[in-house]
Protein backbone atom coordinates (compact mmCIF):
# COMPACT_ATOMS: atom_id res chain seq x y z
CA UNK A 1 0.00 0.00 0.00
CA UNK A 2 2.86 2.25 -0.27
CA UNK A 3 2.17 5.53 -1.46
CA UNK A 4 -1.35 5.09 -1.20
CA UNK A 5 -3.20 7.75 0.97
CA UNK A 6 -5.93 5.88 2.71
CA UNK A 7 -9.19 7.85 2.51
CA UNK A 8 -9.54 8.40 6.10
CA UNK A 9 -6.45 10.44 5.84
CA UNK A 10 -8.06 13.19 3.33
CA UNK A 11 -10.90 13.57 5.10
CA UNK A 12 -8.42 14.35 8.57
CA UNK A 13 -6.70 16.57 6.39
CA UNK A 14 -9.29 18.24 4.78
CA UNK A 15 -10.89 19.12 7.89
CA UNK A 16 -7.59 20.34 9.06
CA UNK A 17 -6.54 22.57 5.97
CA UNK A 18 -10.46 23.48 6.63
CA UNK A 19 -9.61 24.57 9.80
CA UNK A 20 -6.85 26.40 9.24
CA UNK A 21 -8.58 28.18 6.06
CA UNK A 22 -11.18 29.31 8.88
CA UNK A 23 -8.86 30.65 11.10
CA UNK A 24 -7.15 32.78 8.73
CA UNK A 25 -10.40 34.18 7.80
CA UNK A 26 -11.43 35.37 11.16
CA UNK A 27 -8.36 36.98 12.08
CA UNK A 28 -6.33 38.34 9.38
CA UNK A 29 -6.92 42.43 9.16
CA UNK A 30 -7.29 42.17 5.74
CA UNK A 31 -11.15 42.75 5.25
CA UNK A 32 -12.72 39.84 3.35
CA UNK A 33 -15.62 37.62 2.00
CA UNK A 34 -17.08 35.10 0.30
CA UNK A 35 -19.54 35.31 -2.17
CA UNK A 36 -21.25 32.65 -4.45
CA UNK A 37 -22.23 32.67 -8.02
CA UNK A 38 -25.01 34.89 -7.76
CA UNK A 39 -22.88 37.36 -6.00
CA UNK A 40 -24.58 36.97 -2.82
CA UNK A 41 -22.18 37.88 0.33
CA UNK A 42 -21.99 34.30 2.44
CA UNK A 43 -19.30 35.21 4.27
CA UNK A 44 -17.53 38.14 5.87
CA UNK A 45 -14.55 38.44 8.62
CA UNK A 46 -14.30 40.77 11.78
CA UNK A 47 -12.22 43.31 9.87
CA UNK A 48 -15.01 43.51 6.88
CA UNK A 49 -17.45 44.20 9.52
CA UNK A 50 -15.27 46.74 11.24
CA UNK A 51 -14.43 48.52 7.92
CA UNK A 52 -18.18 48.93 6.71
CA UNK A 53 -19.76 49.40 10.04
CA UNK A 54 -22.07 46.87 9.86
CA UNK A 55 -22.97 43.91 11.76
CA UNK A 56 -22.17 40.06 10.11
CA UNK A 57 -25.89 39.67 9.55
CA UNK A 58 -26.50 42.97 7.39
CA UNK A 59 -23.82 42.50 5.24
CA UNK A 60 -24.07 38.83 4.33
CA UNK A 61 -27.14 38.45 2.16
CA UNK A 62 -26.20 41.54 0.29
CA UNK A 63 -23.79 42.39 -2.11
CA UNK A 64 -20.73 44.39 -2.25
CA UNK A 65 -22.21 46.54 -4.62
CA UNK A 66 -25.00 47.32 -2.61
CA UNK A 67 -22.09 49.13 -0.73
CA UNK A 68 -20.40 51.10 -3.74
CA UNK A 69 -20.11 54.15 -4.52
CA UNK A 70 -22.18 54.33 -8.15
CA UNK A 71 -19.29 56.00 -10.16
CA UNK A 72 -17.55 52.77 -9.37
CA UNK A 73 -20.88 50.22 -10.02
CA UNK A 74 -20.07 49.78 -13.88
CA UNK A 75 -16.72 49.05 -14.15
CA UNK A 76 -16.65 46.56 -10.98
CA UNK A 77 -19.72 44.59 -12.70
CA UNK A 78 -17.87 44.42 -16.29
CA UNK A 79 -15.14 42.84 -14.10
CA UNK A 80 -17.06 40.52 -12.17
CA UNK A 81 -18.77 39.32 -15.35
CA UNK A 82 -15.73 38.43 -17.24
CA UNK A 83 -14.18 36.26 -14.40
CA UNK A 84 -17.56 34.69 -13.40
CA UNK A 85 -18.49 34.16 -17.35
CA UNK A 86 -14.49 32.29 -17.75
CA UNK A 87 -12.82 35.25 -19.27
CA UNK A 88 -10.51 35.68 -16.34
CA UNK A 89 -9.57 33.65 -13.07
CA UNK A 90 -9.21 36.95 -10.80
CA UNK A 91 -9.44 41.01 -10.81
CA UNK A 92 -8.27 43.78 -9.24
CA UNK A 93 -9.78 47.29 -9.24
CA UNK A 94 -9.72 50.27 -6.65
CA UNK A 95 -13.05 51.40 -5.69
CA UNK A 96 -15.08 53.51 -2.61
CA UNK A 97 -17.29 52.03 -0.49
CA UNK A 98 -19.93 53.77 1.76
CA UNK A 99 -19.69 52.55 5.41
CA UNK A 100 -22.85 52.88 7.87
CA UNK A 101 -22.10 56.33 8.67
CA UNK A 102 -22.29 57.72 5.60
CA UNK A 103 -17.80 57.85 5.72
CA UNK A 104 -16.34 57.10 2.17
CA UNK A 105 -13.57 54.05 2.60
CA UNK A 106 -11.30 53.87 -0.24
CA UNK A 107 -10.23 50.04 -0.88
CA UNK A 108 -7.81 47.50 -3.74
CA UNK A 109 -10.23 44.77 -4.55
CA UNK A 110 -8.61 41.82 -5.39
CA UNK A 111 -11.10 39.14 -5.83
CA UNK A 112 -10.30 35.16 -7.17
CA UNK A 113 -12.45 32.37 -8.16
CA UNK A 114 -12.59 28.64 -6.67
CA UNK A 115 -14.61 26.23 -7.00
CA UNK A 116 -15.63 23.55 -4.29
CA UNK A 117 -17.38 20.38 -5.72
CA UNK A 118 -19.43 21.51 -8.37
CA UNK A 119 -20.06 24.83 -6.49
CA UNK A 120 -18.02 28.14 -7.84
CA UNK A 121 -17.15 30.91 -5.29
CA UNK A 122 -15.08 34.05 -5.24
CA UNK A 123 -12.81 35.19 -2.35
CA UNK A 124 -12.74 38.73 -2.28
CA UNK A 125 -9.76 40.78 -0.26
CA UNK A 126 -10.60 44.94 0.02
CA UNK A 127 -7.69 46.48 1.55
CA UNK A 128 -8.03 50.01 2.83
CA UNK A 129 -6.20 52.87 1.48
CA UNK A 130 -8.37 55.41 2.93
CA UNK A 131 -5.53 56.82 4.96
CA UNK A 132 -3.25 57.24 1.68
CA UNK A 133 -5.46 58.26 -0.52
CA UNK A 134 -6.38 61.18 2.08
CA UNK A 135 -2.73 61.59 2.52
CA UNK A 136 -1.95 61.85 -1.18
CA UNK A 137 -4.52 64.38 -1.27
CA UNK A 138 -3.88 66.42 1.09
CA UNK A 139 -0.21 66.43 -0.08
CA UNK A 140 -1.51 67.63 -3.41
CA UNK A 141 -3.54 70.43 -2.33
CA UNK A 142 -0.71 71.60 -0.23
CA UNK A 143 1.31 71.26 -3.55
CA UNK A 144 -1.40 73.20 -5.48
CA UNK A 145 -1.30 76.09 -3.12
CA UNK A 146 2.33 76.45 -2.52
CA UNK A 147 2.42 76.38 -6.64
CA UNK A 148 -0.52 79.18 -6.68
CA UNK A 149 1.57 81.04 -3.91
CA UNK A 150 4.77 80.20 -6.08
CA UNK A 151 6.03 78.67 -2.94
CA UNK A 152 7.96 74.83 -2.38
CA UNK A 153 8.62 73.14 1.04
CA UNK A 154 12.15 70.95 1.62
CA UNK A 155 13.63 68.77 4.20
CA UNK A 156 17.50 69.11 4.30
CA UNK A 157 19.61 66.44 6.15
CA UNK A 158 22.35 68.69 7.58
CA UNK A 159 24.84 65.83 7.95
CA UNK A 160 24.31 64.28 4.53
CA UNK A 161 23.09 67.05 2.96
CA UNK A 162 20.06 64.92 1.64
CA UNK A 163 16.94 67.03 0.54
CA UNK A 164 13.27 66.13 0.66
CA UNK A 165 11.14 68.62 -1.31
CA UNK A 166 7.89 69.31 -2.84
CA UNK A 167 7.29 69.58 -6.97
CA UNK A 168 7.44 73.36 -6.92
CA UNK A 169 11.38 73.51 -6.00
CA UNK A 170 13.04 72.70 -8.86
CA UNK A 171 10.82 75.01 -11.04
CA UNK A 172 11.79 77.95 -8.41
CA UNK A 173 15.12 77.64 -8.82
CA UNK A 174 14.93 77.68 -12.29
CA UNK A 175 15.60 73.67 -13.00
CA UNK A 176 14.34 71.41 -15.59
CA UNK A 177 12.39 68.57 -15.03
CA UNK A 178 15.09 66.14 -15.76
CA UNK A 179 17.96 67.97 -14.24
CA UNK A 180 19.70 65.90 -11.38
CA UNK A 181 18.23 65.09 -8.42
CA UNK A 182 18.11 68.58 -5.53
CA UNK A 183 20.45 68.12 -2.69
CA UNK A 184 22.49 70.63 -0.59
CA UNK A 185 25.27 70.81 -3.29
CA UNK A 186 22.88 71.26 -6.19
CA UNK A 187 20.31 73.92 -4.19
CA UNK A 188 23.59 75.96 -3.04
CA UNK A 189 24.49 75.68 -7.18
CA UNK A 190 21.48 77.27 -8.31
CA UNK A 191 22.47 80.63 -7.09
CA UNK A 192 24.76 83.26 -8.06
CA UNK A 193 28.34 83.02 -6.97
CA UNK A 194 27.99 85.96 -4.46
CA UNK A 195 25.02 84.57 -2.99
CA UNK A 196 25.94 80.56 -2.99
CA UNK A 197 28.74 82.01 -1.01
CA UNK A 198 26.42 83.69 1.34
CA UNK A 199 24.10 80.61 1.58
CA UNK A 200 26.75 78.02 2.46
CA UNK A 201 27.81 80.70 4.88
CA UNK A 202 24.63 80.70 6.88
CA UNK A 203 23.81 77.13 5.96
CA UNK A 204 26.62 76.13 7.88
CA UNK A 205 26.54 78.13 10.90
CA UNK A 206 23.32 76.49 11.55
CA UNK A 207 23.19 75.81 14.74
CA UNK A 208 20.30 73.71 17.50
CA UNK A 209 16.81 75.28 17.04
CA UNK A 210 18.12 78.66 14.92
CA UNK A 211 16.28 80.00 11.99
CA UNK A 212 17.65 80.78 8.11
CA UNK A 213 16.49 83.77 6.26
CA UNK A 214 17.68 83.80 2.73
CA UNK A 215 16.98 86.15 -0.60
CA UNK A 216 19.32 85.49 -3.79
CA UNK A 217 19.57 85.07 -7.29
CA UNK A 218 19.27 82.22 -9.08
CA UNK A 219 19.81 81.89 -13.20
CA UNK A 220 17.03 80.16 -15.10
CA UNK A 221 17.70 78.09 -17.99
CA UNK A 222 16.47 81.65 -20.56
CA UNK A 223 19.08 83.80 -18.94
CA UNK A 224 17.31 85.91 -16.23
CA UNK A 225 17.52 86.12 -12.84
CA UNK A 226 15.04 85.09 -10.31
CA UNK A 227 14.90 86.36 -7.03
CA UNK A 228 14.32 83.47 -4.61
CA UNK A 229 13.51 83.70 -0.43
CA UNK A 230 14.45 81.01 1.48
CA UNK A 231 12.84 80.92 5.32
CA UNK A 232 13.67 77.90 8.05
CA UNK A 233 14.70 76.34 10.90
CA UNK A 234 16.88 73.74 12.01
CA UNK A 235 15.28 71.08 14.16
CA UNK A 236 17.51 68.81 15.64
CA UNK A 237 14.88 66.49 17.45
CA UNK A 238 15.65 63.56 15.19
CA UNK A 239 18.63 61.31 14.96
CA UNK A 240 20.24 63.89 12.38
CA UNK A 241 19.67 67.52 12.69
CA UNK A 242 17.27 68.57 9.97
CA UNK A 243 16.67 71.88 8.02
CA UNK A 244 13.04 72.43 7.51
CA UNK A 245 12.28 75.70 5.05
CA UNK A 246 10.49 77.27 2.36
CA UNK A 247 11.44 78.68 -0.83
CA UNK A 248 9.60 81.36 -2.30
CA UNK A 249 10.16 83.10 -5.72
CA UNK A 250 9.92 87.06 -5.39
CA UNK A 251 11.07 87.44 -8.63
CA UNK A 252 7.56 89.51 -9.54
CA UNK A 253 7.76 91.35 -5.58
CA UNK A 254 11.43 92.32 -6.45
CA UNK A 255 10.52 93.67 -9.93
CA UNK A 256 7.97 95.84 -8.48
CA UNK A 257 9.98 96.99 -5.75
CA UNK A 258 12.75 97.63 -8.53
CA UNK A 259 10.04 100.12 -10.30
CA UNK A 260 8.82 101.51 -7.47
CA UNK A 261 12.57 102.70 -6.40
CA UNK A 262 13.46 103.89 -9.73
CA UNK A 263 10.17 106.06 -9.30
CA UNK A 264 11.43 107.61 -6.50
CA UNK A 265 14.63 107.60 -7.19
CA UNK A 266 13.77 110.16 -10.90
CA UNK A 267 11.35 111.75 -8.99
CA UNK A 268 13.72 112.74 -6.32
CA UNK A 269 16.51 113.44 -8.80
CA UNK A 270 14.47 115.96 -10.37
CA UNK A 271 12.88 117.80 -7.58
CA UNK A 272 16.78 118.25 -6.29
CA UNK A 273 17.43 121.14 -8.59
CA UNK A 274 14.55 122.97 -7.84
CA UNK A 275 14.50 122.65 -4.85
CA UNK A 276 18.19 123.85 -3.83
CA UNK A 277 17.11 126.78 -5.82
CA UNK A 278 14.58 127.33 -3.84
CA UNK A 279 16.18 126.56 -1.06
CA UNK A 280 19.20 129.17 -1.76
CA UNK A 281 16.23 131.83 -2.63
CA UNK A 282 14.98 131.42 1.07
CA UNK A 283 17.74 131.74 2.71
CA UNK A 284 18.44 134.91 0.99
CA UNK A 285 15.22 135.98 1.91
CA UNK A 286 15.86 134.99 5.48
CA UNK A 287 19.08 137.20 5.36
CA UNK A 288 17.39 139.81 4.18
CA UNK A 289 13.61 139.62 5.98
CA UNK A 290 11.91 143.26 6.26
CA UNK A 291 12.27 144.52 10.54
CA UNK A 292 9.44 146.52 9.53
CA UNK A 293 7.37 143.99 8.05
CA UNK A 294 7.40 140.98 11.59
CA UNK A 295 4.34 139.17 9.79
CA UNK A 296 6.41 138.86 6.58
CA UNK A 297 9.70 137.69 8.61
CA UNK A 298 7.86 134.84 10.66
CA UNK A 299 6.32 133.49 7.05
CA UNK A 300 9.82 133.51 5.76
CA UNK A 301 11.05 131.46 8.72
CA UNK A 302 8.15 129.00 8.60
CA UNK A 303 9.05 128.76 4.74
CA UNK A 304 12.93 127.78 5.14
CA UNK A 305 12.14 125.19 8.09
CA UNK A 306 9.53 123.70 5.55
CA UNK A 307 12.11 123.54 3.08
CA UNK A 308 14.64 122.44 5.56
CA UNK A 309 12.63 119.32 6.07
CA UNK A 310 11.97 118.99 2.55
CA UNK A 311 15.27 119.01 1.89
CA UNK A 312 16.21 115.91 4.55
CA UNK A 313 12.99 113.88 2.76
CA UNK A 314 14.57 114.17 -0.61
CA UNK A 315 18.45 113.50 0.69
CA UNK A 316 16.61 110.11 2.38
CA UNK A 317 15.25 109.05 -0.71
CA UNK A 318 17.52 109.88 -2.48
CA UNK A 319 19.94 107.83 -0.65
CA UNK A 320 18.01 105.00 0.21
CA UNK A 321 17.76 104.05 -3.23
CA UNK A 322 21.45 104.54 -4.06
CA UNK A 323 21.99 101.91 -0.87
CA UNK A 324 19.51 99.58 -2.00
CA UNK A 325 21.34 99.48 -5.50
CA UNK A 326 24.70 98.81 -3.15
CA UNK A 327 25.57 102.62 -4.46
CA UNK A 328 27.33 103.72 -1.18
CA UNK A 329 30.48 105.36 -1.24
CA UNK A 330 32.74 105.98 2.01
CA UNK A 331 35.42 108.50 2.39
CA UNK A 332 36.75 107.02 5.83
CA UNK A 333 39.51 109.37 8.16
CA UNK A 334 40.68 110.03 11.33
CA UNK A 335 38.03 112.23 13.30
CA UNK A 336 37.24 112.92 16.88
CA UNK A 337 33.92 111.73 17.88
CA UNK A 338 32.83 114.25 20.30
CA UNK A 339 33.78 117.14 18.00
CA UNK A 340 32.19 115.78 15.64
CA UNK A 341 28.73 114.98 17.74
CA UNK A 342 29.08 118.60 18.79
CA UNK A 343 29.34 119.70 14.92
CA UNK A 344 26.15 118.04 13.92
CA UNK A 345 24.34 118.39 16.83
CA UNK A 346 24.77 122.41 16.70
CA UNK A 347 21.62 121.27 13.40
CA UNK A 348 19.17 119.65 15.04
CA UNK A 349 16.40 121.78 16.08
CA UNK A 350 16.12 121.11 19.71
CA UNK A 351 13.27 123.08 19.89
CA UNK A 352 14.44 125.33 22.72
CA UNK A 353 13.92 122.52 24.97
CA UNK A 354 15.92 119.57 24.66
CA UNK A 355 19.48 119.12 25.78
CA UNK A 356 21.79 116.48 23.99
CA UNK A 357 24.29 115.45 26.20
CA UNK A 358 27.50 114.14 25.51
CA UNK A 359 28.64 111.06 27.95
CA UNK A 360 32.28 109.51 27.43
CA UNK A 361 36.36 109.83 26.16
CA UNK A 362 36.33 113.29 24.88
CA UNK A 363 39.37 112.50 23.19
CA UNK A 364 38.07 109.34 21.49
CA UNK A 365 39.10 108.70 17.66
CA UNK A 366 36.84 106.92 14.64
CA UNK A 367 38.28 105.98 11.62
CA UNK A 368 35.15 106.15 9.52
CA UNK A 369 33.22 108.39 7.21
CA UNK A 370 32.32 111.46 9.70
CA UNK A 371 29.48 112.63 7.67
CA UNK A 372 27.88 109.13 7.33
CA UNK A 373 28.26 108.92 10.73
CA UNK A 374 26.82 111.80 11.97
CA UNK A 375 24.14 111.23 9.42
CA UNK A 376 23.37 108.42 12.01
CA UNK A 377 23.91 110.51 14.66
CA UNK A 378 20.98 113.01 13.69
CA UNK A 379 18.92 110.50 12.75
CA UNK A 380 18.86 108.99 16.20
CA UNK A 381 18.97 112.11 17.66
CA UNK A 382 16.09 113.66 15.73
CA UNK A 383 14.06 110.45 16.76
CA UNK A 384 14.45 111.06 20.79
CA UNK A 385 13.15 114.61 20.04
CA UNK A 386 10.55 113.29 17.44
CA UNK A 387 8.93 109.98 19.57
CA UNK A 388 10.23 110.92 23.15
CA UNK A 389 8.99 115.35 22.81
CA UNK A 390 8.65 114.91 26.74
CA UNK A 391 12.26 114.27 27.92
CA UNK A 392 14.24 117.17 28.19
CA UNK A 393 17.97 115.23 28.29
CA UNK A 394 19.23 113.45 25.40
CA UNK A 395 22.13 111.06 26.01
CA UNK A 396 25.13 110.11 23.58
CA UNK A 397 27.38 108.00 25.12
CA UNK A 398 30.67 106.70 23.57
CA UNK A 399 32.38 103.77 24.72
CA UNK A 400 35.36 103.12 24.07
CA UNK A 401 36.46 99.66 24.25
CA UNK A 402 34.53 97.89 21.58
CA UNK A 403 33.38 101.95 20.11
CA UNK A 404 29.98 101.84 20.62
CA UNK A 405 28.29 105.07 20.47
CA UNK A 406 24.17 105.38 21.58
CA UNK A 407 21.41 107.66 21.87
CA UNK A 408 18.76 106.86 24.62
CA UNK A 409 15.41 108.86 25.33
CA UNK A 410 13.21 108.26 28.27
CA UNK A 411 10.36 108.09 25.68
CA UNK A 412 7.28 105.28 24.91
CA UNK A 413 9.51 102.65 23.71
CA UNK A 414 8.91 100.02 21.13
CA UNK A 415 7.07 96.81 20.97
CA UNK A 416 9.25 93.81 21.69
CA UNK A 417 8.11 91.92 18.63
CA UNK A 418 8.36 94.94 16.55
CA UNK A 419 12.39 95.73 16.77
CA UNK A 420 13.33 92.93 14.54
CA UNK A 421 11.70 95.22 11.59
CA UNK A 422 13.34 98.64 13.27
CA UNK A 423 15.75 98.69 10.37
CA UNK A 424 13.80 97.45 7.15
CA UNK A 425 12.97 100.07 4.50
CA UNK A 426 9.84 101.93 4.83
CA UNK A 427 9.04 100.68 8.21
CA UNK A 428 7.11 102.48 10.58
CA UNK A 429 5.96 101.18 14.35
CA UNK A 430 2.65 102.88 14.10
CA UNK A 431 2.39 103.12 10.19
CA UNK A 432 -1.37 104.30 10.13
CA UNK A 433 -0.97 106.60 13.20
CA UNK A 434 -0.49 110.11 11.90
CA UNK A 435 0.89 111.49 15.27
CA UNK A 436 4.57 111.71 13.92
CA UNK A 437 5.76 112.65 10.93
CA UNK A 438 7.69 110.33 8.80
CA UNK A 439 8.24 107.88 6.14
CA UNK A 440 10.79 105.19 7.54
CA UNK A 441 13.62 105.15 5.92
CA UNK A 442 16.15 107.36 8.68
CA UNK A 443 16.73 103.67 10.51
CA UNK A 444 16.92 101.90 7.13
CA UNK A 445 19.86 104.18 5.80
CA UNK A 446 21.49 104.34 9.35
CA UNK A 447 22.07 100.21 9.33
CA UNK A 448 22.88 100.24 5.93
CA UNK A 449 25.72 103.44 6.79
CA UNK A 450 27.06 101.09 9.44
CA UNK A 451 26.55 97.94 7.71
CA UNK A 452 29.31 99.34 5.11
CA UNK A 453 31.63 100.60 7.94
CA UNK A 454 31.43 96.57 8.92
CA UNK A 455 29.69 97.59 12.31
CA UNK A 456 26.64 96.31 14.01
CA UNK A 457 23.60 98.37 14.80
CA UNK A 458 20.60 97.97 17.66
CA UNK A 459 18.06 98.95 20.16
CA UNK A 460 17.18 97.91 23.07
CA UNK A 461 13.61 99.56 24.58
CA UNK A 462 11.21 98.64 27.12
CA UNK A 463 7.61 99.69 25.96
CA UNK A 464 6.77 102.62 27.84
CA UNK A 465 10.25 103.61 29.52
CA UNK A 466 12.33 104.10 26.56
CA UNK A 467 14.79 103.21 23.36
CA UNK A 468 18.77 103.37 23.83
CA UNK A 469 19.92 102.90 19.83
CA UNK A 470 23.52 102.17 19.32
CA UNK A 471 25.49 101.34 16.76
CA UNK A 472 29.43 99.71 17.45
CA UNK A 473 32.61 100.06 14.34
CA UNK A 474 35.23 97.76 14.53
CA UNK A 475 38.28 99.03 16.18
CA UNK A 476 41.02 100.43 14.16
CA UNK A 477 44.28 100.41 15.86
CA UNK A 478 46.14 103.72 16.11
CA UNK A 479 48.40 102.39 13.03
CA UNK A 480 45.66 102.32 10.64
CA UNK A 481 43.95 105.74 11.92
CA UNK A 482 47.63 107.33 11.18
CA UNK A 483 47.71 105.56 7.48
CA UNK A 484 43.84 106.70 7.01
P1 LIG B 1 10.63 107.63 10.62
O1 LIG B 1 10.98 108.30 11.91
O2 LIG B 1 10.71 108.52 9.43
O3 LIG B 1 9.33 106.90 10.69
P2 LIG B 1 12.91 105.82 11.09
O4 LIG B 1 13.46 104.79 10.19
O5 LIG B 1 13.84 106.84 11.62
O6 LIG B 1 11.72 106.50 10.28
O7 LIG B 1 12.21 105.07 12.31
C1 LIG B 1 11.41 103.92 12.07
C2 LIG B 1 10.39 103.74 13.17
O8 LIG B 1 11.06 103.43 14.39
C3 LIG B 1 9.62 105.00 13.48
O9 LIG B 1 8.47 105.12 12.68
C4 LIG B 1 9.25 104.79 14.94
O10 LIG B 1 8.05 104.08 15.03
C5 LIG B 1 10.36 103.94 15.51
N1 LIG B 1 11.32 104.73 16.32
C6 LIG B 1 12.50 105.23 15.90
N2 LIG B 1 13.14 105.86 16.91
C7 LIG B 1 12.33 105.76 18.01
C8 LIG B 1 12.43 106.19 19.37
N3 LIG B 1 13.48 106.87 19.84
N4 LIG B 1 11.40 105.88 20.20
C9 LIG B 1 10.32 105.18 19.76
N5 LIG B 1 10.17 104.75 18.48
C10 LIG B 1 11.17 105.02 17.62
Amino acid sequence: MDGIIPEQDYKERYIASEERFRTIFSLTSAATKIIDESLTIIKVNKALTDLLGYGEQEICGKKILDFACAEYIDSWKALQYKMWSGGEPFFRLDACLKNKNGALVWVHVTTIIFSDGDKRFAYTVLDDFTYMKSFHESEKRLNMSLQYSRMAVFDMDTLDGNLTYSEGLREILGLAENEIRLDRGTLLDCFIPDDKVELEGLLTALSSNSSLEFTGRVNTPNGELKWVHLQGRLDDLGISPRLLATAQDITKEKKAERYKDDFISIASHELRTPMTILSGTLQLLERNKPAELPRVSGLIGQANKSMRKINTLIEDLLHASKMSEGQLHLHKTAFNISRAVEECCADIDTKGFHKIIFEGDNNLELFADPERIQQVLINFVGNAIKYAPDQENIKIKAVEDVISISVSDSGPGIDADKVGHLFDRYYRVDSDGSQYSGIGLGLYISAEIIKKHGGKIGVSSELGKGSEFWFSLPKTLPEEIEQG
